[in-house]
């Protein structure tokens, strides 16, 4: 089975990413309900009950919301950062809650998740790497300003979820309050289009098969203007991703990463 990942919601209305590969199913962020969770896999061709756990970025109910329920009816196991867990429903059966560690990382089943700080308003918050040994997705939202250890945790990745949050100018212009705006687009907050480019620019590598642009304002960015940033710093960079856009409403299309042949890793804790 090869690495592949479905968006099933992104942006501040839902995160949820669902992953195939080393012979186990993971959800990234569950911030939907469990019944549109199940509905939306189940629309891309997938089934909860074969999902064994969710592991979440951090508390922000963008990304826990489905925790409870997934856990308690559909009993998969929930990751998070110790951070995280503070925000977690209260109900969630101990023996499903694991720790995520803070940076680190861990083995489910034949995927190894590794995790790196990212500074974001919400305590212990991380991007991650999901590594079957054949081919590694990052996963990369939530945060104000990139730091060199989630360059270097992401480097090499075969496929990408960024954060374009926002565009600054539609920002400074929008709907939002003052106070609001700082925050969004303050050293905690969330990646405007141009820093998600700068990210992408110092991570595209010709391995680099697919980028998916994620966390998309509906109020202050349009997809059409976080492609043009994206496809702009591609056409300058080697290799020949492909681009897709992670949609608030809708899961998007399962992307197959096409493993390089490496070796399956020695997962410390299999
Ligand atoms: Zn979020
Ligand atoms: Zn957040």
């Amino acid at each position: 089975m090869a690495l592949t990942y479905c968006v099933l919601g992104s942006g501040s209305s839902g995160n949820c990413l669902w992953i195939r590969g080393g012979g186990v199913q993971i959800l990234v962020d569950c911030g939907l309900s469990a019944r549109q969770i199940c509905k939306r896999l189940e629309a891309v061709g997938g089934r909860i009950d074969e999902v064994q756990a969710v592991v979440v970025t951090h508390g922000h109910c963008d990304h826990v919301l489905g925790a409870s329920v997934l856990s308690r009816r559909h009993g998969l196991e929930v990751y998070a950062s110790g951070g995280a867990r503070r925000f977690l429903a209260t109900d969630i059966p101990v023996e499903r809650l694991r720790a995520l560690p803070y940076p680190g990382d861990l083995a489910i089943g034949g995927l190894r998740v590794t995790s790196v700080a990212t500074p974001h308003d919400s305590p212990e918050s991380v991007a991650l790497v999901v590594d079957d040994g054949d081919a590694r997705l990052g996963i990369v939202t939530d945060l104000g300003v990139v730091r060199e250890a989630i360059v270097s945790t992401l480097a090499g990745v075969d496929g990408l979820v960024l954060e374009m949050n926002h565009d600054e100018q539609m920002l400074a212009d929008g709907p939002y309050p003052a106070r609001l705006k700082r925050r969004i687009r303050g050293n905690y907050g969330h990646l405007s289009n141009q820093q998600g480019g700068e990210l992408l620019r110092r991570l595209a590598h010709p391995g680099l098969q697919r980028v998916t642009l994620a966390h998309i304002s509906e109020h202050n960015n349009t997809p059409e203007l976080a492609r043009e940033v994206a496809e702009g710093v591609l056409a300058q960079a080697p290799g020949r991703a492909a681009l897709s856009i992670g949609e608030h409403h809708r899961p998007g299309e399962p992307v197959v990463l096409r493993g390089r042949g490496r070796k399956q890793l020695a997962l410390p804790f299999a």
